[in-house]
């Protein structure tokens, strides 16, 4: 069943060979039609996560020709086979949508967070994936616990924002690292106690916790701070390398886990951490009341035209934004 009149085709950002941003390609493409248990969206907005930049630039394999985003929020036009949980005309985002990149997507329904009202249809797209993986992070992956010290890379980014106020509001210290004053100061304001530069980290972290070291380290930046992260954990301190924003960790010897206090280390997805929709709703649930109760803000730092989607993934590779940058049809 379908709303009419839907076009049959639109425009959206379409990946034809691995390469730079100059590969994303604003174009006409064909407006797909949703399958069983999916529901088709008209985006109000789309959000530019660091996976796309992996997915374009072949660092993840693709199948070619794809359009990207997973993340995105909108309107429901149009409802696949055996779809009744959701009605044509609700306001929904996902993090499980499948090319939103592009003025309409499909989704699962038991991937779609409806929108509390007084949320901007738009800004909607900017929780969902960065906020379920922080959720999923904090709750799931290492469960954070009041009077624990905590290590947050990238404390300015996406990720890191939502992250750090999560941490801090289970009662946890938070440590941080950003590259500049202005992202120091955004850590800071998300209730980090201490934002450090990115080298000289580990050092500092055990200081500061009486030469214990952090008791966790959520490090989505990777290749260059995957050392020092180790470094800065304290005897069966766990590291959750989540990212790598400074390019992907080398082969690693277990060894080392051994030597270094029989540490703990994970590589987790949010994918393995969203697998059926009540998991969802429960870590969408709790971000939502955590968003009501005014301990979780969120901070959108740029929008962009889809169309210049090459503009936004280049401003994020070069570490130019801050919380999360909008894409908009
Ligand atoms: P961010 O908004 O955090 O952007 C990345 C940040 O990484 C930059 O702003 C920059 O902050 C920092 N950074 C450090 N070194 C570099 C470098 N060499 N090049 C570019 N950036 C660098 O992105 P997201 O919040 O979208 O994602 C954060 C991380 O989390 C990514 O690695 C992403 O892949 C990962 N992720 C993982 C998920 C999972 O389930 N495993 C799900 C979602 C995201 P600064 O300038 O302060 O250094």
């Amino acid at each position: 069943m379908t709303e009419n009149p839907l076009p049959t085709t639109q425009h959206a950002v379409r990946v034809d060979v691995s390469g730079g941003p100059e590969v994303l390609q604003w174009t006409e493409v064909e407006v797909p039609a949703p399958g069983p248990g999916e529901v088709l969206v008209k985006t109000a907005a789309a959000g530019l996560n660091f996976i796309e930049t992996y997915q374009r630039s072949g660092v993840y394999r693709m199948p070619h020709p794809f359009i990207p985003g997973s993340e995105g929020s909108g309107t429901v036009v149009g409802l696949g086979p055996g779809v009744s949980a959701v009605s044509l005309g609700d306001v929904v985002a996902t993090a499980a949508g499948s090319g939103t990149y592009a003025e309409y997507f499909t989704a699962p329904v038991g991937q779609l967070l409806p929108v509390p009202a007084g949320v901007d249809p738009v800004h909607a797209a900017a929780i969902p994936l960065q906020g379920l993986t922080a959720h999923y992070l904090h709750r799931s992956t290492f469960p954070v616990e009041s009077g624990q010290t905590v290590l947050v890379h990238a404390g300015a980014g996406g990720v890191g924002l939502l992250l750090t106020q999560l941490c801090v509001a289970r009662g946890a210290t938070v440590i941080s690292t950003a590259s500049t004053d202005e992202k120091k100061e955004l850590s800071r304001r998300a209730g980090a106690s201490e934002v450090l530069d990115y080298t000289g980290f580990a050092a500092r972290v055990r200081e500061a916790t009486d030469g214990e070291g952090a008791h966790v380290v959520f490090d989505g930046v990777g290749k260059d701070t995957f050392d020092e992260s180790l470094e800065s954990l304290r005897v069966r301190g766990t590291l959750v390398l989540f990212g790598g924003s400074s390019g992907q960790v080398p082969p690693f010897d277990l060894q080392r886990l051994n030597g270094a206090g029989s540490l703990f280390i994970t590589r987790p997805s949010l994918a393995f951490y969203t697998r059926t929709a009540e998991e969802t709703r429960w870590r969408a649930e709790e971000l939502f009341a955590a968003l009501e109760a005014g301990t979780l803000d969120f901070r959108v730092g740029a929008t962009h035209p889809l169309s210049e989607a090459g503009r936004a993934h280049e401003d994020l590779e070069s570490r130019r934004t801050t919380g999360k940058s909008l894409l908009l049809p």
